[in-house]
C-alpha cells in the first residue's frame, strides 16, 4: 500500500504494538513521528529501523496526558515534515485490578492515558485535518472495550470510552474528508500482555477461534489498510483483529 509522501504521529511508539506501526507505515513510505515516556533505547532503535528503511522519524518524549506536549509535537512534526496525514493513537497503560482492589489512582491513572491522552490528539489533529480537508485518524482500542473483562474495569471503561468518542468525532469531521476508525485488538504478545499471568494469557489463547494469539503486525498491517486509500468509504468503524477471540 502506498503511504510514499505521507507522515503520521503515533503515540507510544517505543515498544510494542505502537513500534510495529511505525515501522510497517515507513515501510509503506510515510515518515513517522513517534512519542513515548520511558523507552529511550528503544524508540532510538525504532528511529534506527525507519531511518534503514529511508524514511524520516522524529522521537519526542512526551506524555500523552499533556496538552502542552501535544501542542508542541504537532508543532514539530509539521515543520520537520511539512504535513501530517494520519494519527495513530495507540499508547495506552493497565492497572489490573477487580473494583473492590482499585485504587482511586488505578482508575484516574488508566483513564488519563488511554482516553484524555486520546482525545488531546484526536482534537489536535481533528483542527488540522479539517482545515486541510483531508486525514485519517486510527484509535487502538481493544475488545474489552466492547465486551468488559473481568480485572479490568478501568480499561475496559477507557477502552469502551475510545470506541464511542471514535463514534462520534466520525460524524463531526467525515463533511471534512476526515475518516475516524478504531482498531480492536484481541490480545496480543507485547510487553502488556508479559505482565499477564501465564494461565490468563493461555485462557486467552483458548478464547480464540484460531488458536493463536497476533503479532504486533497482525495490528499494524491493518492499520496501514485504514491509512491507505483502499479503506477511504471506511469510517466510524471499530475493525476486531483478535483471531475470534470475541465473537
Ligand atoms: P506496551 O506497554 O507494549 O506499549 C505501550 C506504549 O505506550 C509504549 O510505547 C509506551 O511508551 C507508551 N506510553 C504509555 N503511557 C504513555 C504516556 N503517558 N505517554 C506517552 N506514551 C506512553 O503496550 P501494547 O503495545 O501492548 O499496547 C498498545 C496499545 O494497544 C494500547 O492502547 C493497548 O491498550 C492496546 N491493546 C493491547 C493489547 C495487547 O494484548 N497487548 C490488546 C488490546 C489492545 P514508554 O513505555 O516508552 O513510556
Amino acid at each position: 500500500m502506498e503511504l510514499k509522501g505521507k507522515s503520521a504521529i503515533v503515540t507510544g511508539g517505543s515498544i510494542g504494538i505502537g513500534a510495529t506501526i511505525a515501522i510497517e507505515l515507513a515501510k509503506a513510505g510515510a515518515n513517522i513521528a513517534i512519542n513515548y515516556r520511558k523507552h529511550d533505547t528503544e524508540a532510538k532503535e525504532v528511529a534506527k529501523k525507519i531511518e534503514n528503511i529511508g524514511k524520516k522519524c522524529l522521537v519526542i518524549k512526551a506524555d500523552v496526558t499533556s496538552y502542552k506536549d501535544a501542542e508542541a509535537m504537532f508543532k514539530k512534526t509539521l515543520k520537520e515534515f511539512g504535513r501530517i496525514d494520519f494519527l495513530i493513537c495507540n499508547a495506552g497503560i493497565n492497572k489490573d485490578r477487580v473494583i473492590w482492589k482499585m485504587s482511586e489512582a488505578d482508575w484516574d491513572n488508566v483513564i488519563n492515558v488511554n482516553l484524555k491522552g486520546y482525545f488531546i490528539y484526536n482534537k489536535l489533529a481533528s483542527e488540522h485535518f479539517k482545515e486541510r480537508r483531508s486525514g485519517k485518524i486510527i484509535n487502538i482500542t481493544s475488545i474489552n472495550g466492547l465486551r468488559g473483562k473481568f480485572g479490568q474495569t478501568n480499561y475496559s471503561a477507557s477502552k469502551g470510552g475510545i470506541i464511542a468518542l471514535t463514534k462520534a468525532l466520525a460524524k463531526e469531521v467525515g463533511k471534512f474528508n476526515v475518516n475516524v476508525n478504531a482498531v480492536a485488538p484481541g490480545m496480543v504478545m507485547t510487553e502488556m500482555a508479559k505482565k499477564i499471568p501465564p494461565e490468563f494469557l493461555q485462557k486467552a489463547v483458548d478464547e480464540t477461534v484460531l488458536g493463536r494469539i497476533a503479532t504486533t503486525e497482525d495490528i499494524a498491517n491493518v492499520v496501514v489498510f485504514l491509512c491507505s486509500e483502499k479503506s477511504r468509504h471506511i469510517t466510524g468503524e471499530v475493525i476486531k483483529v483478535d483471531g475470534g477471540q470475541y465473537i
